[in-house]
């Protein structure tokens, strides 16, 4: 299986990519489903029920109103985050919703929104489940969906044929396109390198072309990066408390009115600001880019922005950028897991000080060898990192743990540039040992909100965000 840089970086709504963006793909694609069987005029009502960690931090993360809003015919991409709020209230005060914009039906949350805290569904502990029900009650149509990480969807018999063909050597893509470098593994990826001459988003740039135009690629790319830097700039706007009950207050716009107006530069505190303004703005629904997931948004923009901003960097080393950080979340996609139900937070702000560290190295100079040492970093030190969201929001600890990650990934850059990129751990050692970790990581660790801070804690969310 081969994945897309597209696939990795897809512009969305806060706060979560596994629970808020994956849930309405689904749901969406379901309403599709119905339009395809010709039954979207039968159905009466629809029943959701979640599982999982979709049940267990569904309504922290907006799992409710992403399976409302993908129902009623909205993509992650086309919703305009601000209108959500009024939105959710019309359907909730109505108690109707139009299945794909167009066929009403009657809906009632308390009936028709049903949270299985103790069940998993058989195939991801993100699983969840739609069925299309009849006047009388008689079901018409049934499929269950799995939100595997970074807003990937895949339904039953996808997921069944994805985790067969994990086990297959690269090369074709779930959509059957040819590319000619296929890689799962850095060592692959370091030998296309090596025979070829071509640095790694060289080698990216010519997989990308199997699905589209170089300029196509280019256009697409600095378009992602627009939507992250407009996300930073919203961010640093918007002060206030953010929704769901914790009472966070938003900080970019504070740390932003002293840095602007500083004399002396704090490179420390402008990547800090970065980092805060994108996750605020997820925590808060905004428009995000999935990197590659939205908990960890912030890393890789703040990082990207960080060189635009301070190191001269042009549309090219842009492109550059995200080229390399997308080969490095693809090797953590194929040989590990970008989902935190899996895997806990090193596979989310983890994955991203990864791809963040080695992108850096890259557009400043560092040679294949020196960017596979900067990803390695990146990773090492996450290594056993929970996934523990204080009443289930994407918050506490997300928000600093971000501001983190990025220090670290520029940090990761700087150390492997110092060297000459022979190292003793290789990323391929790390990508394993943080699979092995993740499988080994208790239940409760793995975005439940069942265990460490979610617990420890002891705040009380008094209203659930939605
Ligand atoms: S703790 Fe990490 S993995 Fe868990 S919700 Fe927050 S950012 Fe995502």
């Amino acid at each position: 299986m081969s994945i897309s840089v597209f696939d990795l970086f897809s512009i969305g709504v806060g706060p979560s990519s596994s629970h808020t963006v994956g849930p309405m793909r689904a749901a969406y694609r379901f309403v599709e489903k119905l339009k395809a069987l010709q039954v979207l005029e039968d159905v009466a009502r629809i029943q959701i029920d979640l599982y999982g960690s979709l049940a267990l931090t569904g309504r922290g993360h907006g799992t409710d109103f992403a399976v409302i809003f993908g129902l009623a015919g909205w993509l992650p991409e086309s919703i305009d985050p601000d209108a959500i709020p009024l939105m959710l209230q019309a359907i909730r005060d109505a108690q109707r919703l139009s299945l794909g914009g167009v066929y009403p039906i009657a809906f009632t949350e308390a009936r028709d929104l049903i949270f299985h805290f103790q069940e998993v569904l058989p195939h991801h502990a993100n699983g969840l489940r739609l069925t299309a029900l009849g006047e009388n009650g008689q079901k018409w149509v049934s499929r269950e969906y799995y939100s595997i990480g970074g807003g990937f969807v895949l339904d039953e018999a996808e997921i069944i044929k994805d985790q067969a063909r994990s086990n297959e050597a690269p090369g074709e893509s779930a959509d059957g396109a040819q590319i000619p470098y296929p890689f799962d593994t850095a060592d692959r990826l370091l030998e296309h390198c090596k025979n070829t001459g071509l640095s790694i988003a060289q080698v990216m740039m010519s997989n990308e072309k199997a699905w589209r135009s170089e300029p196509e690629i280019r256009a697409g790319l600095l378009k992602i990066w627009g939507v992250m830097s407009a996300c930073i700039d919203h961010g640093c706007q918007h002060s206030g408390i953010l929704p769901g009950g914790l009472k966070v207050k938003r900080r970019a716009p504070i740390l932003w009115e002293k840095l602007k107006n500083a004399e002396r530069f704090d490179e420390m505190n402008w990547l800090n600001l970065f980092a805060l303004a994108v996750n605020e703005e997820n925590a808060a629904g905004g428009r995000v880019v999935t990197a590659p997931t939205n908990g960890a948004a912030g890393i890789i923009p703040a990082v990207l922005r960080y060189h635009v901003q301070f190191q001269g960097g042009s549309p090219e080393s842009i492109v550059e950028f995200m080229l390399t950080a997308g080969a490095i979340g693809i090797l953590f996609k194929l040989g590990a897991s970008i989902s935190a139900a899996e895997v806990g937070c090193q596979g989310e702000v983890g994955v991203a000080c990864s791809m963040a560290a080695g992108a850096l190295c890259a557009v400043t100079g560092g040679t294949v060898l020196q960017v596979e040492n900067a990803a390695e970093i990146g990773m090492e030190h996450h290594l056993g990192l929970t996934c523990d969201p204080i009443g289930g929001l994407v918050q506490i600890p997300c928000i600093e743990r971000n501001t983190m990650g990025t220090l670290q990934a520029v940090n990761a850059s700087k150390l492997a540039l110092m060297g000459d990129g022979e190292h003793i751990v290789s990323l391929d050692n790390v990508i394993k040992t943080m699979r092995d970790t993740g499988h080994d990581m208790m239940a409760k660790y793995k975005e439940t909100a069942l265990g460490g801070l979610a617990i420890n804690a002891k705040i009380s969310v008094s209203t659930p965000a939605c």
